[in-house]
């Protein structure tokens, strides 16, 4: 069936080429449009709606900051509302040295905070020359310069690269795909171990910071690491004095069913970024929770963090992180993640059946399905056929909601759907998503192969 969609002349879209549906209002795992079609919302949008659409308890929470007040500088105040997010928000962390929260307006201000604090950290401490930030290939850190010349995907990078700084990258923990040709068996975590090579080449007394996303959301449909590469990387931080930046912007709050990503695998970062499940999208919320000894180490030393931005600790926007992390508690949904992600996984397992589908992962209510030409020899569809567009397009049409995405290099990723539904969703809710899936699945191969 084909949608009416409108456009206006004025709004610069995300896509110069399309036009959108009119999104009218949501309620728990549900959209509706203004033409009256229901969309499951089985992505979150982007992996950011954690607690469902339309919750009261958010509203009155907002309106209650609202007739209060909504802005205040954080160069003058700071808010019960700021104190109460920061305190929720540590509580999940996975360690009480955790315990400095930094709030930011989204993701990508909250790895360009992460960097800069490590960064100063180090000067605090009498390391001036420790800058470098290592990163992985097949990863995403955001979109403003410093975050994406951090990031690991070629086809975002590639307009940009001009205005990066030097950042080396390690291959990801891509066991699918593995870049050192292992299988699970022989797999002696060499992917982990190229980040000590990469400190030495690039000096150990220059490498300031390792930031990856424990499971990569945007740039491969949730890959997974195998046991043991956690505990690795942390042990080279350590051993090279190199700090932990985990960028759970997509992983945490509950996404994965645990707090954090990083404690499936009981490994504490040095800082946590996280965002978007963190106010479930109700405002643009993220935020950075760095140990107490950067914290200390700046205070003791310049005094102030040299940094800062106009919505840094915004009151509106952390009264609705803190309703987001209250209803998170209150309502179990962390434990409901782990329980609805085991049951997305197994229905999602039964799209094997079609060719097209070569591997589906995932942890919690974060799971990826892979798509390959040839499963045998894994290998990826032309880009330019834009397979997984195609698919989200067909899912969409069925009022199913997904985001699709690749690693950007020809050849080494596939095409990928992320599956990331609120962690209010259901059996029911998951059937549909799967039954949707299969549909369009079915038409896709059946125009490919
Ligand atoms: N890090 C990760 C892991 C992300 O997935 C994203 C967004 N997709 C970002 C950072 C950037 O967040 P934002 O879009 O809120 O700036």
């Amino acid at each position: 069936m084909m949608m009416e969609h409108r456009s206006s002349e004025h709004v610069f879209y995300r896509n110069l080429r399309k036009t959108y549906p009119v999104v009218d209002r949501g309620e728990g795992i549900f959209i509706w449009d203004t033409d009256g079609r229901r969309y499951i919302d089985g992505s979150g949008g982007a992996c950011v709606v954690s607690i469902g659409h339309g919750v009261p308890e958010i509203l009155e929470a907002m309106k209650a900051q609202a007739q209060r007040i909504c802005f205040a500088h954080s160069s003058h105040f700071t808010s019960e509302a700021a104190m109460e997010c920061a305190e929720l928000l540590t509580r999940m962390a996975p360690d009480p040295s955790l315990n400095r929260v930094y709030f930011l307006s989204g993701g990508s201000e909250a790895v360009e905070t992460a960097v800069k604090v490590v960064r100063q950290y180090w000067r605090e401490v009498g390391k001036p020359d420790k800058y470098k930030v290592i990163s992985r290939w097949t990863s995403f850190h955001g979109n403003t310069t410093g975050a994406l010349a951090l990031g690991g995907h070629t086809g975002r990078r590639r307009h940009y690269l001009p205005l990066f700084l030097h950042t080396p990258h390690i291959e990801p923990a891509y066991c699918y795909r593995c870049p050192f040709g292992r299988e699970p068996a022989s797999c002696h975590l060499e992917c982990a171990d190229q980040l000590e090579r990469t400190i030495k080449y690039e000096g150990p007394d220059a490498v300031a910071a390792f930031i990856a996303e424990p499971v990569v959301g945007a740039t491969a449909g949730a890959l997974v690491p195998k046991d043991g590469y956690w505990q690795r990387i942390r042990e080279i931080c350590d051993a090279y004095d190199v700090k932990l930046i985990a960028d759970e912007v997509m992983t945490g709050v509950g996404r994965t069913g645990r707090e954090f990503a990083l404690d499936h695998w009981g490994v504490i970062p040095d800082v946590i970024v996280t965002a978007k499940g963190l106010s479930s999208g109700y405002t643009p919320l993220g935020a950075v929770v760095v140990k107490e000894e950067i914290h200390e180490a700046i205070r003791r030393g310049t005094g102030a963090f040299v940094h800062g931005h106009t919505y840094c600790q915004n009151p509106l926007s952390v009264a609705i992180g803190a309703a987001v992390l209250r209803y998170i508690q209150d309502h179990k949904l962390v434990e409901r993640s782990a329980a609805m992600g085991e049951v997305l996984l197994k229905h999602l397992q039964t799209l094997r059946k079609h060719a097209i589908v070569g591997d589906v992962r995932g942890l919690g209510l974060f799971a990826g399905i892979e798509l390959v030409q040839d499963r045998d020899t894994k290998h990826t569809f032309p880009p330019a056929l834009k397979v997984n567009a195609q698919l989200a397009q067909e899912a969409f049409q069925r009022g199913l909601i997904t985001y699709p995405g690749s690693g950007g290099a020809d050849g080494i990723h596939g095409d990928h759907l992320l599956l990331a539904p609120p962690f209010v969703i259901d059996e029911e809710g998951i059937d549909q998503m799967t039954r949707i899936l299969d549909e369009a699945l079915a038409v896709v191969s059946s125009r490919l192969l």
